[in-house]
């Protein structure tokens, strides 16, 4: 059994029913919708399609919806593409919707004007091209800019200030209302660009009860990232945005920082980007990009992502399996005694922690054959997956999208069960379902968490080891 979990992006290369259909069958778990592209039509059936190819295939798959953020991007330009040469002057038309082209561009944030400083450095497409911000004449909306670092930039393509965030909305009403229409479509989880502060997480948090996933992008975020990834449930290593905003030289070790932040909170986490960026157009990926997965595993990721590869890739297929190899490979090496007494910090004195704690501790003292762990809001699953035991973890629950959400937890395969108001009731048919789903063998022996009173979230704190 495959212990990481594996994202990847919808989008043209992967949206016909059959590919999705053999992408969930190679491994998918959860199924990324980039609301930064796509309309909402396309949006609503791609739902539809993914929910028919899960049960078509027979796998739970969880669908995330990745909101844009205030991401800055460029307006549309002549003949969608511009060349841009070193020496070169770039004005930036602020508010404006013109087209645009080699010499001027604009940018419908108005109050980009206002957030830089002349000698200040711009990015566009995607780190490529570098301009040096020459003067602003604020009451025009206009940035003149020098380019320093010249190429070929596309019609709407994002832009970036690293370090600057004067007055960027922290979320954008547009995002909220893409909110509103992802619940009404049923995506199961939430992924927050550009976040910076733990702030940012509260106020979507208002809006929905929907798990939030922050993605970790700014440097700004990166200094503070203890409090937003405790504010949220979830977070994404960007490592797109974060190597413009950073010096790409840092992301790797901010990469291992974010990840072992993520373990000691216990929140899942997600290594994202380039992961295997060949396989757009190549049916292999290159030794690097192998040993980039596997390290992200070793790092203690949850979840390895795939962007470009299955949106827009010639191999979406392929690049999962390869994925699901490489895991499957580097899990056998995992230091699990480690993780389950070091990765987590058990300070909170929450039962919840300790019996998580205890029922790893078990599973390798024991030989135990499972965990079972019965959930109503997921929280226990997270716990013990936290912990990284060394063998499967199975979370049952009366909720569906509990039992979806769960598809993002390392380790941990879910399925619905009854919902039980006496504790030993719960034990007894949580060991039923797991021999009756093929799980586990009649008379294996087994860990089940439970709690008392047992139809409550959040009241996890016993253990029972038994054969089922
Ligand atoms: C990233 O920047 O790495 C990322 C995952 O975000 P997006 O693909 O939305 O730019």
């Amino acid at each position: 059994m495959r212990r990481t979990k594996i994202v990847a992006t919808i989008g043209p290369a992967s949206r016909d029913p059959n590919t999705l259909a053999r992408m969930v069958q190679a491994g998918m778990d959860v199924a990324r919708l980039n609301f930064s592209h796509g309309n909402r039509e396309i949006h609503a059936e791609n739902v539809a399609r993914i929910r028919a190819a899960a049960a078509q295939v027979g796998r739970q798959v969880a669908i995330l919806q990745d909101l844009p953020g205030p991401k800055l991007r460029i307006g549309a330009l002549k003949d969608d593409i511009a060349e841009l040469k070193p020496g070169e002057t770039l004005v930036l038309s602020c508010g404006s919707s013109e087209v645009g082209h080699g010499q001027r561009m604009s940018i419908s944030w108005a109050g980009l004007a206002h957030a830089v400083d002349p000698q200040d450095v711009i990015y566009l497409a995607d780190g490529a091209i570098r301009l040096r911000v020459q003067a602003v004449r604020v009451g025009d909306g206009e940035i003149e800019t020098a380019v320093e670092v010249g190429g070929s930039v596309a019609s709407r393509q994002g832009l970036n200030i690293p370090g600057s965030t004067r007055g960027l909305p922290a979320v954008p009403e547009e995002d909220l209302d893409m909110l509103r229409f992802g619940e009404s479509i049923g995506v199961d989880v939430v992924a927050l660009s550009f976040v910076r502060t733990a702030e940012d997480v509260e106020t979507v948090r208002r809006h929905t009860r929907l798990p939030l996933i922050a993605k970790i992008e700014k440097p700004q975020a990166v200094d503070e990232a203890e409090a937003i990834i405790h504010a949220a449930d979830c977070v994404m290593v960007a490592r797109g945005d974060l190597g413009i905003e950073l010096p790409i030289e840092d992301v790797p070790m901010v990469q291992k920082r974010l990840l072992r932040i993520a373990g000691q909170l216990a929140r899942p986490s997600i290594t994202a980007t380039q992961m295997l960026d060949s396989m757009v157009s190549s049916s292999r990926p290159t030794r690097a990009e192998v040993a980039d997965v596997a390290n992200a595993i070793l790092d203690g990721t949850d979840a390895v992502m795939l962007s470009q590869e299955t949106a827009i890739g010639a191999y979406p297929v392929e690049a999962i399996e390869m994925m699901a190899a490489v895991a499957c490979r580097t899990e056998r090496e995992l230091p699990f005694r480690e993780w389950t007494e070091n990765r987590v910090n058990r300070d909170s004195r929450d039962p919840a922690y300790t019996v998580a704690h205890s029922a790893c501790t078990a599973a390798r003292e024991l030989g135990l054959a499972a965990l079972v762990v019965p959930t109503l809001s997921g929280r226990s699953a997270r716990l013990v997956s936290a912990h990284r035991p060394p063998v499967p973890i199975y979370a049952l629950s009366p909720g569906k999208e509990t039992v979806r959400r769960c598809s993002l937890m390392w380790g941990v395969e879910a399925a619905s069960m009854r919902r039980h108001e006496i504790t030993e009731a719960l034990i007894a048919d949580a060991a039923r379902r797991v021999v009756e789903l093929g799980w586990v063998k009649s008379g294996d022996r087994v860990g089940i968490t439970a709690g008392l009173p047992s139809g409550k979230p959040g009241t996890t704190s016993l253990i029972q080891i038994q054969r089922v």
